[in-house]
């Protein structure tokens, strides 16, 4: 059998997206996944994530989000299906928590990103679903929205089968020396991209697990009031709220409103069972109380427990194997890669054919921490 030109690993967003491109360039693929992308477990398979170009002092992925914004419009229109929903995205600037918030305002003011700077009243008064006793000010994104999350891997993975591209369910290994296995063969092809998600650390323990931390994030749905359309994603816009460690989306296509206070949690991604964890039930719950008086009361309908991969800096990693070198490296999500998916995937493509060579902030080598007012997702 001919080796096969291209294989994709993990067809979570990032694998999907740059199988895509890399059809779309006339490259003959094959997609493979543990399990059927889509699947729960995977990072990419929530209801909805949010898109905005709100990244602090951060120019690339500003510029990113903006552009991803437009792909979205583009793969929606090209599938027929409903992906995107314009909304907005609200960012509270939390007394004493400003500098992310500052930074943003500045990108924006630089790159001509259209947004709203809003006082605490004027807040309440746009947007009266949140109390806004504790806010310094806000700043309101219009072009910003939310992703169906789920919907979008989907679509992708749909067109690129309607681009000649191949799926196929396969567990991939690494050996010893991190060199690829399927069904106890090497495997092989002149490009394979490694798009594995939070498992890429354990499948290259020397390359790609000192650089990076598994967290599980457990987040839930609450209702919203009967007969108030309020919460929904028509009269509400996304938000970041980081003094509160948090962030959320409005009810979408009846989902209830996610109103996720980030505890970082241990997470076994094969072995755990995907439940609501009792101490976010109470967070979430005062959270609620604290930001949200309308939705007093409300129950919880839905939940999610899944998983992000950080770095140190919250890059992502586009980068080849040190020692092998038709096996480029594509992840490393951080908490914000979802909303980045079709301009991910066109890059991870590019440098995949070697059209270009990787950007340094994606290089495996020379990570740090950065500052909170450094960092892209303010982390
Ligand atoms: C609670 C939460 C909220 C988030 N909010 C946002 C947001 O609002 N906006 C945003 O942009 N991003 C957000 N993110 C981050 C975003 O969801 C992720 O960055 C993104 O989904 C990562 O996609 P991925 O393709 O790298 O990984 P995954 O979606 O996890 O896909 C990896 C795939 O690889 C497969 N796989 C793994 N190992 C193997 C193997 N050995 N062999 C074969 N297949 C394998 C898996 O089955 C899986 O399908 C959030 C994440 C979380 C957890």
């Amino acid at each position: 059998m001919a080796r096969p030109g291209a294989v994709v690993v993990g067809g979570g967003i990032a694998g999907v997206m740059t199988a895509l491109e890399l059809a779309r360039r006339g490259e003959s693929v094959t997609l493979i996944d543990r399990w059927e992308p889509g699947h729960s477990r995977a990072s990419s398979t929530d209801y909805n994530r949010v898109i905005r170009a709100i990244h602090g002092r951060d120019e690339f992925y500003t510029l990113w989000a903006r552009e991803a914004r437009l792909r979205w419009m583009e793969l929606q229109a090209e599938i027929g299906q409903r992906l995107y929903y314009e909304c907005g995205a609200l960012i509270l600037a939390t007394q004493g928590h400003c500098h992310w918030e500052d930074a943003t305002a500045e990108t924006f003011d630089k790159l001509g990103v259209p947004y709203y700077r809003f006082s605490a009243a004027e807040t309440a008064a746009r947007f009266p679903q949140f109390d806004t006793t504790s806010i310094a000010y806000s700043l309101y994104e219009p072009e910003a929205g939310m992703i169906m999350a789920h919907r979008g891997v989907r679509a992708g993975l749909e067109l690129f089968q309607r681009a000649g591209g191949r799926v196929e369910r396969g567990h991939v290994t690494t050996d010893a020396d991190e060199r690829l296995v399927l069904n106890g063969k090497p495997l092989d092809a002149d490009l394979i991209v490694v798009a594995t998600g939070p498992w890429m650390a354990d499948m290259y323990p020397r390359t790609v697990k000192p650089i990076t931390a598994v967290v599980g994030v457990n987040v839930l749905y609450t209702s919203t009031p009967d007969g108030d359309a309020s919460f929904d994603q028509e009269n509400m816009p996304c938000w970041i709220d980081h003094g509160e460690k948090s962030f959320g989306l409005p009810s979408t296509e009846g989902s209830g409103v996610k109103a996720a206070v980030v505890i970082p949690d241990k997470i076994d991604l094969d072995n755990d069972e995907r439940l609501i964890r009792r101490e976010t039930l109470a967070r979430t719950r005062s959270y609620i109380r604290k930001r949200f008086p309308g939705l007093v009361g409300q129950k919880v309908v839905d939940s999610k427990f899944n998983q992000i991969i950080l770095t140190p800096d919250t890059h992502f990693i586009v980068d080849w194997h040190p020692k092998h070198d038709n096996v480029l490296l594509a992840g490393g999500c951080s908490g914000h890669l979802y909303k980045h998916g079709p301009v991910f995937g066109d890059f991870v493509a590019g440098v995949g054919r070697r059209e270009y060579g990787t950007a340094d902030r994606f290089k495996i080598a020379g990570r740090r921490k950065l500052s909170p007012a450094e960092s892209p997702s303010g982390r």
